[in-house]
């Protein structure tokens, strides 16, 4: 048996659990960003927008009638930064900051911010490793490792010392980065707040992502009778999604999904 068969059938298995999609016209489209609609940079600041994205994303809106969101761990005001008013609507921070419509104020639940103490330890550690970094959230923060992937259990040993004991905070695990933020909002919670106002309630959810976090949301979009794709296994890379997302929207259908042979 030769060393590709055993990878050829996982790849298979993969394909035969990609779920129905939503029939184009009822759907309600939620984009994760780094990893999905973005190929993942050296560092958070350094991700581009290839061109023709902001397009597509734009006519695929207009397409579903306005109902595409951008749900992401990053601040709204990245997003904005990078994508303009081309997303309708823009969950941040995991669920920590939701944004209707590019005219509305963001909306914040209720959450916890972590100590003080918490983020002079973060510094620390950063200090302590060179070209890790440290990215402050409006509730939380996250250390990125992918400069010095040595560091990576040992910030999350350290992190975890922090949110031991506390129900009120969690560490989650993302690319190369630990990142600290209080339980109470996620992207399932994003989803189910945007899904609940016009122009995305009444339509089905489809979640597309690539992390650990993006799981929230995919759960919440399939309970609703909607669906969830995982980039590795729908679409191989963030090219493949957005290969397919221009698609869509010269043709305004669901292209078939061709998994990664
Ligand atoms: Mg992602």
């Amino acid at each position: 048996m030769s060393p590709e068969e055993p990878q050829a059938a996982t790849r298979w298995d993969a394909q035969e659990s990609l779920p129905l999609l939503p029939e184009f016209e009822r759907t309600a489209l939620l984009l994760d960003m780094d990893g999905t609609l973005l190929d993942l940079a050296p560092r958070p600041d350094a991700v581009v927008v290839p061109p023709g994205l902001i397009d597509a994303v734009r006519t695929l809106r207009n397409r579903l009638d306005g109902a595409l969101a951008i749900v992401t761990g990053r601040p709204i005001e990245t997003v904005d930064a990078l994508f303009g008013d081309a997303p309708h609507a823009v969950a941040g921070e995991h669920g920590g900051a939701v944004r209707h419509h590019p005219t509305e104020l963001v909306e914040r639940p209720a959450l916890p911010t972590p100590p003080d103490a918490w983020l002079e330890a973060a510094k620390r550690l950063v200090a302590s490793h060179p070209g890790a970094l440290l990215e402050r959230k409006a509730r939380g923060f996250a250390l990125h490792y992918r400069a010095v992937p040595v560091a990576g259990p040992l910030f999350r040993d350290a992190l975890a010392n922090l949110v031991a004991g506390r129900d009120d905070f969690q560490l989650l695990p993302a690319h190369m980065l630990w990142e600290i933020r209080p339980r109470g909002a996620d992207k399932g919670s994003a989803v189910s707040a945007l899904m609940a106002r016009a122009p995305f309630a009444g339509r089905l959810p489809l979640f597309i992502g690539d992390d650990v976090t993006d799981e929230d949301g995919m759960a919440v979009a399939r309970a609703m009778g909607g669906g969830g794709l995982q980039v590795d296994a729908a679409f191989g890379t963030p090219a493949g999604v957005r290969a397919w997302l221009r698609q869509a929207a010269a043709i305004g259908a669901w292209p078939e999904l061709m998994p990664p042979a």
